[in-house]
């Protein structure tokens, strides 16, 4: 099957860890911020993640390199353009890239500024290629709350215009859905969709909490629903997308090899998985390679993907005017 062509929506991508080597270069450069090295090879080896790291820990400090560049609005705006323009080019047809908008303030951008960068480098690829997206915006889970309702409050005046969804996003602690409790709902009454990064390390339980607290449409990954009955259930219940990483979840060792990853077992019992990439620098990929990974590995046809591709569409936080769009796409 060729891979390459098939139509592909990817809902899970993280903004600083899918920045091209190249980019972090020339952006070190105009901006006079010095770098361990000037060698592409180099750079990349830095921002890509062992195949398995020792913990998620480990695999979250490649991302400092790219943020050190994502401090000014010309460098936000370029690899927003870039991210899209590379997913385009690999049929990508709709895109939602998610983002901290808390990790860019080093240099005195306002959260405003901040996500009007990355609408605008969206936009610019929109209007090139024919792909779609929307912006999440995700809080870091174990930075200060004090900020995370101006987050809220400035990517509201972008909602229906570039941003779709509120995210909670980095260390995964047990239980800790109940301190966000006000912010998600917040965020909620403001129109933002809900997705939760929950279930990647270990912890079922913040799956049944992401979605019985926090009004998840969606989790990031869910994988550990394995081992806990009632999150499973819920999942299933309210048809709850999982955002399936697979080349990410290895390394993060969330799972030990792709074989034994459930993503199928899911599939066969009809809970909603979409495949995405995560990070596609940080795990060398793209969507094109994560379909091939999980199709080969896991023997699935074309029908298969197809309905893949349309729980994809359903799952989206997309408008009704975009998923009619994409169902052009479904065979
Ligand atoms: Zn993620």
């Amino acid at each position: 099957m060729n891979y390459f062509n098939l139509p592909k929506i990817d809902l899970h991508c993280h903004l600083d860890g899918s920045v091209r080597p190249q980019t972090i270069i020339d952006l070190a450069q105009e901006q006079s911020i010095p770098l361990p090295s000037q060698d592409i090879n180099e750079i990349n080896s830095l921002m890509i993640a062992p195949e398995t790291c020792q913990n998620l820990e480990e695999y979250l400090m490649r991302f400092d390199l790219p943020l050190s560049v994502m401090q000014t609005e010309a460098g936000i705006e370029r690899i927003s353009f870039e991210l899209f323009e590379d997913a385009a080019k690999e049929n990508v047809k709709y895109f939602e890239v998610r983002f901290g908008p808390q990790l860019h303030q080093q240099q005195g951008l306002s959260f405003k500024q901040i996500i009007s960068s990355v609408v605008k480098g969206m936009q610019r690829a929109e209007a090139m290629y024919d792909i779609r997206g929307n912006y999440i915006l995700s809080i870091l889970r174990t930075f200060p709350k004090d900020n995370i309702n101006a987050v809220i409050d400035a990517g509201a005046e972008f909602l229906g215009k570039g941003v779709a969804a509120f995210d909670l996003a980095g260390a995964e602690l047990p239980g800790f859905c109940h301190e966000f409790i006000p912010y998600a709902k917040y965020a909620k009454e403001k129109g933002y969709h809900i997705t939760i990064h929950a279930g990647e390390q270990g912890v079922g339980q913040n799956v049944y909490d992401a979605v019985s607290l926090l009004n998840a449409e969606r989790v990031g990954h869910g994988i550990h629903i394995t081992g806990h009955q009632g999150a499973y259930d819920l999942v299933k219940q309210h048809n709850i997308g999982l955002e399936t990483c697979p080349s990410s979840n290895i390394q993060t060792k969330a799972v030990d090899k792709l074989s034994e990853h459930p993503v199928k077992a899911f599939y066969q019992d009809n809970l909603p998985i979409t495949i995405n990439t995560d990070n596609r620098t940080v795990s060398n990929t793209t969507m094109t390679d994560e379909v091939r990974k999980v199709m080969e590995e896991f023997n699935l046809s074309r029908e298969d993907y197809f309905n893949i591709y349309k729980i994809s569409i359903e799952q989206a936080f997309a408008s009704d005017e975009v998923k009619q769009h994409l169902m052009q796409f479904a065979e």
